[in-house]
């Protein structure tokens, strides 16, 4: 099958042409027809399936035979999506298949001034693309109306019921119009999501790519077992051995992410990381820093992860084992995306074994155990210590590798044995061999300040 068998309008196959898509993924060919009859439908499918355009195309096409003006400080179409990341991925999405179409699509959500959203809603738009805390909050001020809705999408509904959105989205319900078409895409399908689909869904047509709780057949799945304080050393190791291209690195906290991205400077190796306590403008350019392949590894926490689409990730490590099967699956399924190969290693400490056996009931996989590496105990001993929290402004990539070079070579040389002149181990410009034994001043501290201080200025 092709995209030209599904009966789509002429500007929208066209517009995927341009991307060069030709073939509808298995989603999009159960979808489409069935959307295109303006049928509502319960879609089981995780990102990565190509399930942004099983709802986009056949709504565009809605849009492109139904031309109507945008209704004042309202919208023909609001997709609901629980984070921000996946929501602006969403907006991008309809922008693409719709460049041909004279359509307005706007992206909401919480983090950046509101003011702005609101005047750019207030002549009415055709598509927004929401989370359900902002779009409360427009909808309180009445600077927003969902009343004349035509097409409404609930995207990942098992991530919004586990980030607590059940009352928003209640409230949203009642205030949607009676007469809408609805679709609803969940990754998994448990009782309290398929009662939740219940109170938006008239009798909706069920489709379902992905068997329940399956991992990537692709992904080659691994396991060490390593006590919780030690595994920063093997993160170390992994990280220089393995050949990585992208990694997504999973931690349980906020704060976990933050800690492993200092350690991982403190090494000299350079990572960003993505949470929900970062402000939206780092949170984007760490994703950016991703996506372009400024910097290789991300360190995230699942809900900041959820959703994210970026090609090429080769490697996913599981610092810490998520305590719900499910979301190993969807952490697993950032790599191997588009018929490449990847990797999942997880690390599992004690009290994390038993995570690990539900994993492994849950998905039928057994993970293939690999033993600590050699040098593991030395890697151990000579973890270098955490880079500092770093305050003020968020640094530029560039930057940032700058630090995590200049780090690591500090690290080095504090490694090397000191001999004739102890001085020496403090320098930080380079591996240049000095020509004179350095000997410090007590004026020359100033251009030394770095290395001084952190060695407690002796
Ligand atoms: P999604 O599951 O919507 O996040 O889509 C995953 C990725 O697949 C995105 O990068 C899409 O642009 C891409 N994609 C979606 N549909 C197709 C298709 N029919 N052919 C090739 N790539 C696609």
């Amino acid at each position: 099958m092709q995209f030209t068998d599904l009966g789509l309008a002429e500007p929208i196959l066209k517009a995927l042409a341009a991307k060069n898509y030709a073939t509808p993924t298995p989603i999009q060919q159960k979808a489409i027809p069935v959307l295109l009859q303006g049928k509502d439908l319960c879609g089981i499918a995780q990102t990565g399936t190509g399930k942004t355009a099983a709802f986009a195309l056949p709504s565009l096409d809605h849009f492109a035979r139904n031309p109507r003006q945008t209704p004042l400080n309202g919208c023909r179409m609001l997709v609901l999506s629980p984070t921000r990341e996946l929501a602006a991925q969403i907006a991008q999405s309809f922008r693409d298949y719709g460049r041909f179409l004279k359509l307005s699509v706007e992206v909401v959500f919480g983090g950046v001034p509101i003011n702005r959203q609101i005047k750019a809603l207030s002549r009415g738009v055709d598509i927004v693309v929401a989370t359900p805390g902002r779009l409360l909050d427009l909808l309180d001020q009445r600077a927003f109306t969902i009343k004349d809705t035509e097409i409404f999408v609930l995207d990942e509904a098992d991530q919004m019921m586990d980030m607590g959105f059940i009352h928003p989205l209640r409230r949203i319900a009642k205030l949607l119009p009676k007469e809408r078409q609805n679709l609803f895409f969940s990754a998994t399908m448990p009782k309290e999501i398929e009662a939740l689909a219940a109170q938006f869904l008239h009798d909706p047509v069920k489709v379902s790519v992905a068997p329940q709780s399956t991992t990537a057949e692709r992904v080659r799945q691994q396991a060490t077992f390593v006590n919780q304080a030690e595994k920063q050393a093997l993160l170390t190791l992994t990280v220089r051995n393995e050949p990585i291209d992208r990694a997504l690195i999973f931690t349980r906290t906020k704060h976990g992410a933050d800690r492993v991205v200092r350690f991982l400077e403190g090494a000299g190796i350079q990572a960003v990381a993505i949470h929900g306590n970062k402000s939206q403008a780092q949170r984007t350019t760490a994703l950016q820093a991703f996506r372009h392949g400024h910097v290789k590894l991300l360190v995230a926490t699942d809900i900041a992860a959820r959703g994210i689409d970026v090609s090429g990730v080769s490697h996913v490590i599981n610092f810490e084992m998520p305590n719900v099967p499910e979301q190993y699956v969807h952490r697993i399924g950032r790599t191997a995306r588009a018929g490449a190969e990847g990797v999942a290693i997880s690390f599992v400490a004690d009290d994390e074994r038993p995570y690990l056996k539900a994993i492994e009931r849950t998905t039928k996989v057994k993970l293939d155990v690999v033993p600590l590496p050699d040098n593991f105990m030395e890697a151990v001993r000579n973890l270098p210590k955490p880079a500092p929290p770093r305050k003020g402004k968020p640094q530029t990539p560039t930057q940032q590798a700058k630090r995590a070079e200049g780090q690591r070579r500090y690290q080095d040389q504090q490694k090397q044995p000191q001999r004739g002149a102890p001085d020496r181990a403090h320098r930080v410009e380079g591996d240049a061999p000095a020509k004179k034994p350095f000997r410090r001043r007590r004026n020359d501290v100033g251009a030394h300040k770095g290395a001084v201080q952190r060695t407690g200025g002796r």
